[in-house]
């Protein structure tokens, strides 16, 4: 192939502007890596990432996604901290809210959260429904669960007098603004050297021998670099495709839909706006506060959730037919609630795996790395998966051999550490897993 001098070079191409993207090509630059994030859109965050409601709790079913969230709640605590000399003062602001969960048989009553909580110092408190009934007076304390679609003749009739109580964790809240957050990050990519280029679409990767050489974009243009990484969101089973890697990886990623309705609160509600992030186990439910008197409401842990695969570049982007449900079920909890007549909301796609855990990791395509699977639950983790990926980028391109010697990774700002075969994209499925959105 015809190459001219002014091919572009780098020490690695990140495919994708989103927030694990950018932080990845951030990690990389501030080690003196000359590096390119490539992204189709028109600027940073767009992708997935611009409809996250970018929660930030601790609360996963296994020892690693509770410890990288809980590195990932201080990132987001300490943020202009974070983005070192960005001096910027708009930047994005976390919210702090804390998280209440509601214990039910079907998650154990959080026993295992609990238990991790214990073991990594994440504090946390029970609360009975005394005292969940302090905090939102408002509330119908009854037990409805198991959720059941608003249609069946049992439902809004209680199952039990209470529900058991639920798990309060103070350290939770959530990013005021995703794509801001995202942007703040390139901010400080830039200020270290890295590069960003959009609207520009990655056709191919060209390879060499098992070693990637670079991308082709669909305007022709080349650009080289010895390492290349999958930060694609929901089109990274493309991007793999692309590399030709798709079928060696035992752990797979697909794309499904994630649909939260916001609501605007009636008047006697409205200090939920500025209240607990709550996930109601019991109703199926979520809550995410948010400015101005209004709320996300979303499914969380039922049997009618659809996760079924979709087309990124080919799905229904309106709210469905059982879009309202998240809301009706919360009626049952805060009777006071109202049912807008209506529906306003976002419907975003989750890339995720057989396991609900990412994949961080390097491929059987030498240079060819993979941030992808984030499965929903990666916004909160993001600034530290940039640290991660940059440092098992870092061993593997000296020689290591993350497959077979499987790299530890320090946690420095809660002081634990995990071992990186856990995002493996060749583990066994974890069984530990909730199989949810939940990690
Ligand atoms: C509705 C919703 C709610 C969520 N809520 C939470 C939450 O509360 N807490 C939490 O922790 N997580 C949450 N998440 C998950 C979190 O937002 C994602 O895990 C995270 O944003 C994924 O970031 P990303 O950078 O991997 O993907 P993206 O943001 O999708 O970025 C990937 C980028 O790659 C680009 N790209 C793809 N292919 C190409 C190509 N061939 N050439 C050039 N560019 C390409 C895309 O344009 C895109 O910009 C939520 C997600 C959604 C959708």
């Amino acid at each position: 192939m015809w190459r001219s001098n002014l091919t572009e070079r780098y020490d690695a191409i990140i495919v994708g502007a989103g927030i694990i993207g950018c932080s990845i090509g951030y990690q990389l630059a501030k080690f003196g890596w000359r590096t390119i994030n490539i992204d189709k859109m028109p600027t940073s965050g767009q992708g997935s990432t611009s409809n996250s409601l970018a929660i930030v709790r601790t609360h996963y079913s296994t020892l690693e996604g509770s410890a990288l969230a809980w590195e990932g709640y201080h990132c987001w605590n300490n943020w202009r901290h974070y983005l070192g000399s960005n001096r910027s003062n708009n930047i994005a602001r976390f919210i702090k809210t804390g998280a209440l969960v509601i214990q039910t048989e079907n998650n154990n009553k959080l026993s295992k959260q609990i238990a991790l909580s214990k073991q990594l110092k994440i504090p946390f408190e029970e609360w009975s429904s005394l005292e969940i009934g302090k905090h939102f007076p408002l509330w119908d304390l009854r037990s409805y669960g198991p959720p059941i679609l608003s249609d069946n003749a049992r439902f809004g009739i209680p199952t039990a007098e209470t529900i058991h109580g639920g798990v309060f964790f103070p350290k939770a809240g959530y990013c005021n603004d995703p794509r801001l957050a995202t942007q703040n990050i390139q901010r400080a990519t830039e200020l270290a050297g890295g590069k960003f280029r959009f609207k520009s679409e990655v056709s191919k990767i060209r390879k060499s021998n098992n070693r990637v050489l670079g991308i082709t974009l669909s305007d022709g243009t080349i650009i080289d670099a010895p390492v290349i990484v999958n930060a694609a969101g929901p089109y990274s089973q493309i991007l793999n495709q692309l590399a030709g890697i798709e079928q060696s990886n035992s752990i797979t990623t697909r794309v499904v839909r994630h649909e939260a309705l916001y609501l605007k609160l009636p008047s006697s509600c409205e200090h939920h706006a500025d209240s607990i992030i709550t996930y109601d186990a019991d109703i199926g439910s979520y809550i995410r506060p948010d400015q101005d008197g209004s709320v996300f409401v979303g499914s969380q842990g039922t049997s009618f959730d659809d996760y079924n695969s979709v087309d990124p570049d080919n799905f229904e982007e309106n709210i469905g037919s059982l879009g309202d449900e998240p809301i009706y079920r919360l009626g049952q909890r805060i009777p006071e609630l109202g049912i807008p007549n209506r529906i306003r909301g976002i419907v975003g796609l989750w890339d995720i795996t057989e396991d609900w855990i990412p994949i961080y990791d390097c491929s059987d395509l030498n240079g060819f790395y993979l941030a992808i699977g984030t499965s929903g639950n990666q916004f909160k983790t993001a600034p530290v998966v940039g640290e991660l990926m940059a440092s098992l980028i870092l061993a593997c391109e000296s020689g290591h051999n993350h497959d077979t010697e499987p790299l530890e990774f320090v946690l420095r700002r809660t002081g634990s550490s995990i071992q990186l075969d856990f995002f493996s994209r060749n583990r066994t499925v974890n069984n530990s897993s909730s199989f949810s959105v939940l990690g």
